[in-house]
């Protein structure tokens, strides 16, 4: 465990922006923002500053964060020790090339990140993004045959309801629906897309389609417990014992995309413990560096990267980002593993589980609602058709919340660290808002 330093406090908090500044009408004629028809879109709020789970509106608003920005926030906005440990490594080196030059905060991260992984996951290769992770993955994966002298292994198995990343490679990969398959056809890679064995008669499907194709699949790709950005789908541990016992069987690699589930979010630090099963191939993002910096990881088991060891220089991974190993990005990493050994964050997320449990079970009986479930620090109330988002968004915000209903669901992700005071009023402006939506004309 390292120090905390006695710095470790709450810095003060600065002066609010003006209520209508002026930079947001000025930029939004030029900003292309995610996810988002423009002509329809709701523009978006601004925000002048964030701490711990609240985000401070330059209008003076304050709102509770529930999703802690797409589930990276773990430890809550400007963690004292993780924004000390990133300007400290700003004052000494942000960067250097990750080729030729080595530096203590990536060397430390990856044998961190090796300790904390079950079994031989204990080679770590870092990029910036997600989907990049994702992608070096799938290279990992169909190179490793290759380098074996295996040829035709050139897809994967990928299950519906998935996400992996919005990237090419990785937009092959997710559900057909929602990965965009049949818009860019003739553009994507085309993989075997099968249905999540929950039960043993969906092992028994897979296994047959995994006869028919095994002999052109070099991998099995999978986010554990979570089928995160794909809708909240839930599935138990069973299934991912499955998974590997038929990757076993057919000698497939088999990837657990854990930059959803990384990280305490289920409940576990990562979803891999909780099954009790040992992946050949990780990737880790989102809360990697506590929400701070854009940081990823794809850590591979011995056995993967010996196939890549070799004295012919054909069997090298090709891969390698401009900011690879971000030194900067890498230190807040650290500084947030920090807080995972010296602050009880899995403890915190059962009793998160509990309260979510509590909070969201009422929202069962309200009209529309079709379904309230929990696992981990996930919660998720999904509806029998889409809901008027921007209205229900509205209703939200109205209610001082910060929760941004996407498809057929809302769905909490909190910062492990939120108070109960406003994990209370987050699913209780959740409920009122839903219940005043049924009183929508
Ligand atoms: C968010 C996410 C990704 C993509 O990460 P980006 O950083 O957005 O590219 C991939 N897989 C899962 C499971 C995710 O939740």
């Amino acid at each position: 465990m390292r120090p905390c330093s006695p710095a470790c406090e709450w810095p003060p908090m600065p002066k609010p922006e003006a209520p209508d500044p002026e930079w947001l009408a000025r930029g939004a004629a030029h900003v292309w923002l995610p996810y988002s028809q423009m002509k329809r879109a709701a523009p978006a709020l601004a925000v002048a500053r964030t701490r711990g789970s609240r985000i401070y509106l330059a209008d003076g608003r304050e709102l509770i964060d529930g999703i802690a920005s797409w589930w990276t926030a773990c430890h809550g906005y400007n963690h004292p020790h993780i924004a000390q440990a990133a300007r400290a490594q700003l004052e000494l080196m942000p960067h250097v090339m990750f080729g030729g030059l080595a530096h203590e905060p990536a060397y430390t991260l990856a044998e961190r990140l090796s300790a904390l992984l079950p079994g031989d996951l204990e080679r770590v290769f870092f990029t910036e993004s997600g989907s990049v992770a994702v992608e070096v993955a799938i290279k990992m994966a169909l190179q490793y045959w290759m380098n074996r002298g295996v040829a035709g292994r050139r897809k994967l198995l990928a299950f519906r309801g998935a996400y992996h990343g919005d990237t090419f490679a990785t937009m092959a990969v997710c559900d057909p629906e929602e990965g965009m398959h049949a818009l860019f056809k003739g553009a994507l890679a085309e993989h075997v897309i099968a249905d999540l064995p929950r039960d043993t008669a969906g092992e028994g499907v897979l296994r047959g389609l995994l006869a028919a194709h095994s002999h052109e699949l070099a991998a099995i790709i999978v986010e554990p417990l979570v089928q995160g950005a794909g809708g909240m789908l839930f599935h138990d541990a069973e299934v991912l014992r499955r998974l590997r016992r038929l990757a076993d069987e057919f000698g497939l690699l088999l990837i657990f995309d854990e930059i959803f589930t990384g990280f305490g979010r289920t409940g576990a630090m990562f979803a891999c413990d909780a099954a009790g099963v040992v992946p050949d191939i990780v990737t880790l993002s989102k809360a990697l560096t506590g929400g701070t910096l854009p940081l990823a990881a794809t850590v591979a088991r011995r056995h993967v990267f010996d196939a890549f060891w070799s004295d012919d220089p054909a069997h090298a991974l090709m891969h390698g980002p401009t900011y690879m190993g971000n030194a900067l990005a890498c230190a807040a990493a650290n500084a947030s593993l920090d807080l995972f050994e010296r602050e009880p964050r899995l403890e915190q997320a059962a009793r998160i589980s509990e309260m979510l449990k509590e909070g969201l079970e009422p929202c069962r009986g309200l009209p529309g609602v079709k379904d309230a479930r929990v696992l981990g620090a996930i919660g998720v109330v999904e509806f029998e058709r889409e809901p008027d988002r921007r209205a229900l968004q509205q209703r939200l915000i109205e209610r001082g919340v910060w929760v941004r209903p996407f498809g057929r669901i809302v769905y909490l992700t909190p910062a492990l660290t939120i108070g109960e005071r406003d994990l209370t009023a987050l699913t209780g402006a959740v409920r009122d808002a839903l219940s005043a939506g049924g009183r929508d004309p």
